[in-house]
């Protein structure tokens, strides 16, 4: 194996940096995971995650944890209702689908990101992951990489692995390229105790997921473990519209009054959503990399996940693709197929970039899909094209 005898840094605990731990210790590799979080109990905000067949899924039973998903997942939760302005179902997988159906393609089990990354820690040895280590910057001698921490540690290794998501600081050490926007700002907030503090919503919800849609606009929701659901609009806004708005994002009643204006049209059993004291709201302009995007390959560094390939979530693809980006470069690491790392990587990088290119492009359709005129009409059109 021809990472045998090299230490091996992944910078970044997300499911991608996590998974690839993972599978690089089943082979025998000696890694550490270094993470800018706390530690192992800091709550992970974000709405929930659908893994899939071909790709989350396939990662994870790669993995060998397939059980412990199977303890975790939420039944139910994949469950969607598509409803307008009014609230007004024109769509409910509570009246068709079929419970789980695992090895079933178009079955998209969720999970939260918590319960998600507890798995894959708790599958990993003990000390893999090192919490507090906020990556700033790395220097190179004779092949070795030296990586400085915000804290002030060091820590040195033969391969690293850039894991650390959107705003990766270890992108810029193998490319320049920068992601661009797509023209769609997110909102996005969380309310606890769902069913106190949202109740129209929370029995709207059901256990499983909303997309509302209307005025070239999207309100998705999505239900949470202990009682929880997290939400976010996307409207078509400019690239500067975080700062140029003017809003005090920690500020409840500035987010409702926006709301109430931006979505005026809409029933008033949205403004639930904002009217909550304690909900932390987080604006999110979407950007997504270049499809075009290449680099030359490096024999002592990489990218997997959203460092590599960021595009905006409405097709729910940018775990999956992490996940799966983790499984294909530890199989081109371990395996006797190439004749040096540097060989591997670029056949990764190769492959990946082509997978991501096409997963951005039909993710690129489909946010532009949600935010046309005919949103609502796009989507029902979808679902009953799909194969029963
Ligand atoms: C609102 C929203 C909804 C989404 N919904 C879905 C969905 O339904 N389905 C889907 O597939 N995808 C969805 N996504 C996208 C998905 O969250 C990402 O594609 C996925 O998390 C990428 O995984 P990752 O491991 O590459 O990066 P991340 O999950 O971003 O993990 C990166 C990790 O690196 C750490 N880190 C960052 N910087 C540093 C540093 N300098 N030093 C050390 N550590 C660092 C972070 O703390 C984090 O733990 C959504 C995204 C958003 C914003």
């Amino acid at each position: 194996m021809m990472i045998q005898n090299k230490t091996i840094a992944i910078i970044g605990g997300g499911p991608g940096g996590l998974s690839l731990a993972r599978l690089l210790q089943m082979a025998g590799a000696e890694v550490t995971v270094y993470e800018r979080d706390q530690n192992s109990d800091v709550r992970i905000q974000g709405a929930t995650l659908d893994l899939h067949e071909d790709s989350g899924l396939k990662t994870i039973r790669k993995a060998g944890l397939m059980e412990a998903f199977l303890a975790h997942f939420r039944p139910g939760a994949d469950k969607m209702r598509v409803v307008d302005r009014a609230a007004h179902i024109h769509f409910d997988d509570h009246r068709t689908k079929p419970a789980e159906d695992f090895g079933d393609a178009d079955f998209r089990p969720e999970i939260d990101r918590g319960p998600l990354r507890k798995i894959l820690l708790a599958a990993l040895q003990p000390g893999t992951v090192v919490w507090d280590r906020q990556f700033i910057s790395m220097t190179q001698t004779d092949q070795v990489w030296t990586i400085q921490f915000q804290n002030g540690e060091t820590a040195t290794a033969d391969l690293v692995i850039g894991a650390d998501g959107a705003r990766s600081r270890i992108r810029p050490y193998l490319t320049d390229i920068k992601p661009f926007y797509s023209g769609i700002t997110m909102v996005e907030g969380t309310i606890y105790d769902a069913a106190i503090n949202s109740p129209r919503i929370y029995e709207l919800l059901k256990g499983g997921k909303i997309f509302a849609l209307g005025d070239s606009k999207t309100l998705i929701v999505s239900s949470k473990e202990a009682g929880a659901m997290s939400f976010y609009t996307g409207c078509k806004t400019a690239e500067s519209w975080v700062v140029d708005s003017g809003i005090d994002f920690k500020d409840n009643t500035q987010l409702l009054h926006w709301f109430q204006q931006e979505f005026s049209g809409w029933d008033p059993i949205w403004q639930e959503l904002f009217a909550h004291e304690k909900t932390s709201f987080i604006p999110r302009p979407q950007y997504c990399m270049p499809l075009t995007q290449t680099w030359t390959a490096q024999a002592n560094l990489s990218l997997i996940g959203d460092a590599a390939h960021l595009m905006p979530p409405f097709a729910g693809e940018g775990v999956n693709m992490a996940m799966l980006d983790a499984l294909e470069l530890s199989e081109c690491l371990r395996g006797n197929q190439f004749s040096d790392l540097q060989s591997a990587i670029a056949h990764y990088e190769l492959k990946m970039r082509e997978r991501a290119a096409a997963t951005a492009k039909m993710t690129l359709e489909q946010t532009e899909s949600l935010h046309s005129e005919k949103a609502l009409d796009n989507m029902l059109r979808m679902f009953s094209e799909e194969p029963s």
